[in-house]
């Protein structure tokens, strides 16, 4: 293993928890302590199922979810049995938080940080919900630029890189 893979495999093995400097790109955690309970797991294409198309952060029901980065509240309402909060980014990018109980409205202007919502309760571990918190109550937090295009959370807190290429060892 050369210095340089060993220095990334240091790097990686020590991303988590939150006690790294977090990169400032104007996010905040959706909840005030990063426990990673699901990591990103995006499909090699965009429309395989059975992936994991966001983060999931241990939570506990009735906490109070923020908005991660600033937007307008775009969605606001329960979807499949699932209160979920999505919010529009300036720079396009789109929030979703789930499942959240939302405390604001659509059209609302939210800063980072803003509460938007307490989290609600998954309904049911089965589905495409098993993927989700198997063993936790937690909120999910995906993130996309398009429908079918997504990214890892955690790089906009400067968690994780924008795009993961592992060095094969
Ligand atoms: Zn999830």
């Amino acid at each position: 293993m050369s210095f340089v893979k060993l220095v990334l495999a240091l790097v990686l093995s020590t991303m988590l928890p939150a006690d790294i400097p977090v990169v400032d790109r104007g996010f905040v955690a959706p909840v005030g302590e990063i426990i990673v309970v699901n990591y990103f797991n995006p499909p090699p294409r965009p429309w395989d199922s059975g992936f994991h198309r966001g983060v999931d952060l241990l939570a506990s029901p009735d906490d109070v979810i923020v908005a991660p980065g600033a937007g307008v509240i775009s969605y606001a309402r329960s979807a499949f049995g699932k209160p979920v909060v999505s919010i529009v980014h300036p720079s396009g990018l789109i929030s979703s938080l789930e499942p959240v109980i939302a405390t604001v409205a659509e059209g609302d202007a939210v800063a980072a940080g803003t509460p938007i919502g307490t989290l609600g309760y998954w309904p049911e571990l089965t589905g495409s919900n098993a993927t989700h918190c198997p063993a936790a109550t937690c909120v999910h937090w995906g993130v996309r630029r398009s429908e079918d295009n997504y990214l890892d959370p955690l790089w906009l807190l400067g968690l994780a890189a924008p795009i993961v290429l592992l060095p094969t060892m």
